[in-house]
């Protein structure tokens, strides 16, 4: 494969993360406070980072119901719809998963079940912006999956309370709703304080301490997959509109100031029409976001051309993007010949802020190449596929027993095999020494 680079991201910094920050150690020094002194290290925690430091981190139902009344009548009729378009495709998921029950042989009953988790933290991030699609997609679909009690975390906004987050996080059914962001939400949902509750699981997405302080706490809870700072690839060929890749590069850039934002393209015209659709777009237009945007294109973008699709795809699948884009003659080629994403969006009629905003598939996905081993957040992550098993037929068991003593002898394991021993005697009449 031959790949020219019209544009290269500049060097790496370590983990996503801004360079002046070592992620790692401030969240590792987060956790063994939290650890060692609950509610008193979150709160110096979020005064020092967040500057937040109210009487209860809690909302009571009257300050929920407060805040929603402050929210426009517009913003909560387009949360309803949202959530709508979210909670079919979650119930559609839900309906697709298999329970079964199955004779293996004569007598011997085996089944699969799916138990959701008892108590799960959701996570909607807010530093920048009030995410509140997060909301629909992190707690919405662990409701739907059954979850009983759905914590949820937001961090205040420069001081300000995200009213159109907190009304999400209602209208999506979370049972207690605590403003308080970053590592010291996680620690605190994760270790458990004297006001904060442990949790089972955690779900949802962040900026790089809070991906890092998933992945650090992973073990003591469960955590639905590393969904760190957006990436998003476009893969084009000769037929797209460079104005088009540029918009849908941008609006993930605009994220933060470490979005890999990459073209790959058969196109040397759409390549560089590309490139100079963005450095139009991010220095001579009113786009607000235009500084981050230009920082993570500036640092992370990437324009590379190939010879053939193939070649882009087999390139796409090697970054294992979080959003691919997909803006070929086409485009359904690529469900056939790609395995690497979190998020495929097909074709010019689509795009990724679908995805992010409102079409209803869940934008909580894999970066970080975890794509590589994961899908994004779905009902599944909330479920415990459990198994069972009934032998209702003596002399199944009892030939069952003799099978079991043979294979547990051969790894050593006797007591095991004296398991199968005794009902081998017990329903076959078999005679054992102990
Ligand atoms: P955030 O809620 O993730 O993080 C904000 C918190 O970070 C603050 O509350 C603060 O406590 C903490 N923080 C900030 N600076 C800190 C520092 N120097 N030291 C310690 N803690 C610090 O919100 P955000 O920052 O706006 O980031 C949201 C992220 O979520 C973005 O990177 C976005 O790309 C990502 N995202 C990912 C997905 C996905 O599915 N992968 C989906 C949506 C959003």
């Amino acid at each position: 494969m031959v790949a020219r680079h019209l544009k290269k991201p500049a060097p790496p910094t370590a983990n996503g993360a801004a360079p002046a920050f070592d992620v790692t150690a401030i969240v590792e020094g987060v956790i063994n406070d939290v650890r060692a002194e609950g509610d008193a290290a979150v709160r110096r925690y979020s005064e020092k980072f967040d500057k937040w430091s109210p009487e209860s981190f809690k909302l009571s139902d009257k300050e929920i119901q407060d805040i929603i009344a402050t929210v426009p009548a517009q913003v909560l009729e387009d949360i309803r719809t949202v959530q709508n378009n979210v909670r079919t495709f979650a119930e559609a998921q839900k309906a697709s998963l298999g329970e079964f029950e199955l004779e293996i042989q004569p007598g011997v009953f085996l089944g699969q079940k799916n138990v959701p988790i008892q108590n799960v933290g959701c996570y909607i991030p807010g530093g920048r912006y009030p995410l509140l699609a997060s909301a629909h997609m992190t707690i919405l679909t662990a409701k739907v999956a059954g979850v009983p009690n759905v914590i949820g975390c937001t961090p205040p906004i420069a001081g300000e309370i995200p009213s159109s987050t907190v009304a999400a996080m209602h209208f999506a059914g979370a049972d207690a709703i605590y403003l308080l962001g970053g590592t010291q939400a996680i620690a605190a949902m994760a270790l458990g304080t004297e006001t904060i509750p442990k949790v089972d699981f955690i779900a949802g997405p962040g900026n790089a301490f809070v991906a890092n302080a998933k992945a650090k706490l992973y073990g003591q809870i469960g955590i639905d997959l590393f969904a760190g700072p957006t990436e998003v690839l476009v893969v084009a060929d000769e037929h797209a509109s460079p104005f088009t890749c540029a918009v849908d590069l941008l609006s993930q850039a605009e994220h933060g100031p470490d979005t890999p934002a990459v073209l790959i393209t058969t196109s040397e015209k759409v390549a560089t029409e590309t490139i100079a659709h963005c450095e139009r777009i991010l220095t001579s237009t009113d786009m607000s976001t235009a500084a981050l945007a230009a920082t993570s294109w500036r640092d992370y973008g990437e324009v590379i051309v190939v010879d053939s699709l193939d070649e882009a795809f087999a390139l796409a699948d090697e970054f294992a993007s979080e959003h691919v884009q997909i803006l070929t003659q086409n485009p359904r080629e690529a469900l056939d010949k790609m395995r690497n994403y979190g998020a495929l969006f097909l074709g010019e009629k689509t795009c990724v802020s679908y995805g992010d905003k409102c079409i209803g598939t869940n934008h909580v996905l894999p970066t970080k190449k975890s794509a590589r081993y994961t899908g994004g957040l779905c009902v599944q992550k909330y479920l415990k596929t459990v198994t069972y098993q009934e032998v209702k037929d003596p002399k199944a068991s009892g030939e069952l027993g003799r099978l079991c003593g043979r294979a547990a002898r051969a790894e050593r394991f006797e007591g095991h095999a004296r398991s199968g021993d005794l009902r081998a005697q017990q329903f076959l009449g078999d005679k054992y020494k102990w």
